[in-house]
């Protein structure tokens, strides 16, 4: 018996699928039955809409996870509208406010705000320069021998300074390569980025390389500085001690016997650095 009808197949497990099958139309292609089944889709419920706002890679993820579709998934979709459109006009309000721009990462003075834009995991950083607590440079180190073909550096990595590390690159003789170079910025939050420069093996002589270790070298020095003013700021915000008038308090508490004269000698001694 042969069926009839025009065919198409099932996007997930590839199954001829015709007309009198009935198969499911999601946003980007077809599914059969048995495959809609495994996601909580059965004829005869109204779920064509819900179906059709999934796209085939959500649906496979859902079979592999053992989950089934969401009557939520309108909702999901506009909230999900909502975040994208809220990010889009922060990346707009960031770049109207011309920002310093280090592989990527951009220091808006106006807000002093840390912009880093979304990885494929949909994360990007948004961060005050004051969360800024540190950062983490990580070189892997490598051979390449004659050949032409590199090898990782056992304990090669190093992770450290940004002096240590220039130390190294141009000390050492041990390597002629690099295989990864990132720097790893610290939030208070608890929040990272990484910001890679180098993700393969790379003589460090060549110009790919040089080139990275520059705009590398510029990133931490743009970190350094706003690390810095972080430190100057919290050194402005404790509060200023006049030693004058510090002294005139211990000289009431020592008149009034509330601490002996060799206590108020010796806190004298202190407020004035002698
Ligand atoms: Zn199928």
């Amino acid at each position: 018996m042969s069926k009839s009808g025009i065919f198409s197949k099932c996007g997930i497990c590839g199954k001829r699928m015709y007309l009198l099958d009935f198969p499911w139309t999601l946003a980007d292609g077809k599914i059969c039955n048995n495959c809609a089944k495994k996601v909580g889709l059965h004829l005869g419920d109204q779920l064509n809409y819900i179906a059709s706002l999934y796209t085939l890679a959500e649906i496979k993820a859902l079979i592999i996870n053992g989950k089934q579709v969401s009557p939520n998934k309108p909702n999901q979709l506009a909230a999900e509208k909502e975040r994208e459109k809220a990010y889009q006009a922060l990346v707009v309000k960031v770049h109207s406010h011309n920002p310093i721009n280090r592989s990527g990462v951009l220091f808006d003075n106006k807000d002093k705000k840390i912009f880093n834009a979304k990885s494929p995991d949909g994360s990007y950083i948004y961060e005050s320069y004051e969360s800024l607590v540190s950062y983490q440079p990580i070189e892997r180190k490598a051979v390449i021998n004659g050949h032409g073909v590199g090898r990782a550096l056992v304990g090669g990595l190093l992770a450290g300074g940004v002096g240590a590390i220039v130390g190294a690159a141009t000390k050492e003789n041990n390597y002629n390569a690099v295989q990864w170079l990132s720097v790893v910025m610290n939030f208070k939050d608890g929040k990272t980025r990484q910001i890679v420069f180098v993700n393969q093996v790379v003589r460090t002589g060549d110009p790919a390389f040089i080139s990275a270790f520059q705009f590398y070298k510029k990133l931490c020095a743009q970190l350094d500085q706003v690390i810095q003013e972080n430190k100057n700021e919290q050194v402005k915000l404790q509060p200023q001690i006049d030693p004058a008038d510090e002294l005139a308090k211990f000289k009431k508490l020592a008149d009034d016997g509330i601490i002996t004269q060799q206590e108020f000698e010796a806190k004298k001694k202190q407020l004035l650095g002698l």
